[in-house]
């Protein structure tokens, strides 16, 4: 017997599924405040849409950094980028904008986080977010549009708990909690470095 319930579940799943949160009536109607709050805010601000996006160190293409922890790598949910002198010579370096978009939150959230930089981007009709973490000073405030390749802040520790890099995510769920950096469940979380190559 065909349980109705679990075709229900199958078909929302299929639509959670989908890559990137369409701004769609679906969407709009489940998630009806957030949604309609970023739509009106880049039908003000269209210079803020984005069309691509670049790396967010060694503008633009990550020149003089590597990947120390890949996606996924002991279930990293973001990237890691470190300077190639290593240790902390990347201590203070830029951290840009990886494309156009609005500066949902920028604070110090201590504890292994640090700094933390969240923009939302609207793109090919779609929202992104891309996380910023353990920056040594934030160089942008809540509320800011900001352009593809804008200085937002520099290079840090986590107020001394690591050694200086750049933790990046970029989610196509804007709607999560910080969370945890690590997990096995990647819903919501996308490779960074695969999401620029290909946008
Ligand atoms: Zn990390």
């Amino acid at each position: 017997m065909i349980n109705k319930n679990l075709i229900l579940i199958a078909f929302s799943t299929l639509i959670s599924c989908k890559n990137g949160n369409e701004v769609s009536d679906f969407v709009v109607q489940k998630n009806q405040d957030s949604y309609q709050y970023y739509n009106s805010l880049f039908e003000k601000n269209p210079d803020c849409i984005t069309f691509s996006f670049d790396y967010p160190v060694g503008k633009s293409n990550a020149k003089g950094y590597y990947n120390a922890q890949k996606f996924g790598k002991n279930n990293h949910l973001g990237d890691d980028w470190n300077g190639i002198g290593d240790r902390n010579t990347d201590l203070g370096d830029a951290v840009y904008t990886i494309g156009n978009g609005y500066v949902s939150f920028a604070r110090d959230m201590k504890g292994g986080w640090g700094n933390v930089i969240r923009i939302i981007h609207q793109y090919k009709g779609k929202y992104y977010e891309s996380v910023y973490a353990h920056c040594d000073t934030i160089l942008v405030k809540e509320g800011d549009f900001v352009k593809k390749g804008t200085l937002i802040a520099t290079i840090g520790t986590a107020n001394g708990i690591y050694l200086a890099h750049l933790h990046l995510e970029i989610r196509d769920n804007i709607f999560m909690d910080i969370g945890s950096g690590y997990a096995k469940d990647k819903s919501g979380y996308l490779d960074p470095t695969e999401f620029i190559k290909n946008n």
